[in-house]
């Protein structure tokens, strides 16, 4: 039996008349539909000289069509590779060239500007609306398709990172690797296709398009397709939903909101937030206007998702909870690998059948972050507390090394936010003569301390060479779409400050 992804998808659809997908339009696309509507896409990539092992881009607006492209892509036994729709032309070029698409689907409008970007892959196109030279080569093909049998071993998408802390890497995963971790998120969220998600996340990340959608159509539940996060739909559609699944800051967003209360989300069933920090005071803010505790969760591109707080059970603020079923999560000492003692903090480790094969085309980085014995370093630093919860303290990278002490960053955040008027803040070493790097933190807020004040409140609280060299204060910080707060944009920005 084939491990294909959509065979398996398939096999287990037990009501094909049921709503798969919904769109604002009020389309209904069926359990049903989307097996034919895939299977006249696969015919058409095929058609369109698509081979098995073959990558398909795609930088496209959120539509049905978008997810009939990355199944039907599944199906002919190719690879999805999703494009975030902020990348410029000069961007583009850069995935392409690195990627080799045989195909690259792009939005009507900029087929043009990113024509010589798609260098020798076939350009295509597909609308917001579901139109485009795509959705032409689509219409008049069979809706039968054999599904190309896989091995759970073979390669169902290349995702590249977020680019956070460098350049995207393209992680290769594989029908193994997605199918595993739907199973484990079904299973540890209580998902069933009674349930109805909002959708509401971009579909060039493993958030929206993985966990989101994976979940949802390996349970037979619905969603409400949202073309991007909008607080009014959002409530309007909180009166029939049961599950919504955001970044941080939807959650902030929707605490701004009046209409935020525990009769407006009476309905709801389940919060989940995932791809960036929660705030605890979110999750504490939320829990008192809804009644409901927000799940947090931690994955990333290259692993999907590691740890889930409980669906039963404590969700503790400030952690993201325990492996899901069959992933491994160990705690490491960043210089030697060496396991370290239960509460200390380390190198955050994980293996299990989620972990990707290795990044395309970077062997020397695929072997200095997947070991032989099967464990992906990944980058981030935690710690596992008592009780078995894991607490993500920040990336390696963030680290600050200042006089020779290790400072995190969570610590130093976590103080300053309990301050009255700060909102948020993000602490960061920046270059210094005599230190190495100075700690210094910058501040949002709606009434902020001062810089002395700042100080003088963390004195006593963490100890001196902890404290801020200097205190800033932004607007806003800087974040990426998935709510990624961007470290590196504040030391461009403040990287001179000791000179
Ligand atoms: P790059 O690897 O290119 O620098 P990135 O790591 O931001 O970018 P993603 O794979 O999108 O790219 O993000 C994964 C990272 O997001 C994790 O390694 C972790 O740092 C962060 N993350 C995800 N969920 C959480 C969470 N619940 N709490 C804290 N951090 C999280
Ligand atoms: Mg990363």
């Amino acid at each position: 039996m084939s491990d294909n992804l959509f065979d398996i998808l398939a096999r287990g659809i037990t009501d094909p008349a049921a709503t798969a997908i919904e769109t604002l339009s009020a389309e209904r696309i069926t359990y049903a539909d989307l097996t034919a509507r895939t299977g006249r896409m696969a015919n058409a990539l095929v058609a369109l000289g698509v081979q098995p092992g073959d990558r398909v881009a795609a930088q496209v607006e959120k539509s049905v069509e978008a997810i009939i492209l990355y199944l039907a892509t599944v199906r002919a036994g190719a690879v999805f590779l999703p494009l975030n729709t902020g990348y410029t032309p000069t961007e583009i070029a850069y995935f392409i060239g690195d990627a080799t698409p045989a195909i690259f689907v792009c939005d009507p409008a900029r087929a043009e500007a990113l024509a010589s970007a798609a260098g020798s892959a076939r350009l295509l196109t597909l609308g917001a609306d579901g139109q485009g030279s795509l959705t032409d080569a689509t219409d008049g093909q069979p809706q039968d398709f054999a599904t190309v049998p896989r091995g759970a071993d073979d390669l169902a998408a290349l995702l590249y990172t977020s680019g956070t802390t460098g350049r995207s890497k393209g992680a290769m995963l594989t029908h193994g690797n997605l199918v595993s971790n739907t199973r484990a998120l079904i299973q540890a969220w209580e998902y069933t296709a009674r349930d109805v998600l909002i959708h509401a996340l971009p579909i060039f990340h493993t958030h929206g398009l993985f966990v989101a959608t994976n979940v949802t159509l390996f349970s037979g539940a619905s969603m409400i397709f949202l073309p991007k996060f909008d607080v009014d739909r959002i409530f309007e559609d909180m009166s029939r939903a049961t599950v919504l699944m955001g970044v941080p800051t939807f959650y902030t967003r929707l605490l701004q909101d009046d209409m935020l209360n525990a009769e407006t989300t009476a309905r709801m069933r389940l919060f989940i937030s995932g791809s960036a920090p929660l705030l605890a005071d979110t999750h504490r803010e939320w829990r008192a206007r809804t009644g409901h505790a927000i799940l947090e969760r931690y994955g990333m591109t290259e692993t999907n998702m590691n740890a889930s707080n409980p669906y039963h059970g404590d969700r503790v603020a400030g952690t993201v909870g325990m492996p899901l079923p069959g992933v491994e999560i160990i705690v490491t000492d960043p210089e030697t690998g060496a396991e370290l003692p239960q509460g200390e903090i380390g190198m955050i480790e994980v293996r299990g059948p989620n972990v990707f094969k290795g990044y395309w085309q970077m062997p020397e980085k695929t072997a200095a972050e997947l070991r032989d014995n099967g464990f992906f370093i990944t980058g981030d630093l935690g710690r596992i507390d008592d009780s078995g919860y894991l607490h993500i303290v920040g990336r390696g990278k963030d680290l600050i090394i200042t006089g020779g002490y290790n400072v995190y960053p969570k610590e130093i955040e976590t103080e300053i936010d309990a301050l009255p008027g700060v909102t948020e803040s993000a602490v960061i070493g920046l270059p210094h003569r005599d230190f190495g790097e100075g700690v210094t933190a910058v501040i949002v807020g709606p009434a902020p301390p001062s810089e002395a004040e700042v100080l003088s409140a963390l004195e006593g609280r963490l100890a001196k060479f902890k404290l801020p060299k200097r205190v800033l204060f932004m607007d806003v910080l800087p974040r990426n779409t998935m709510g990624k707060v961007q470290k590196n944009l504040l030391h461009d920005q403040f990287g001179g400050l000791y000179d």
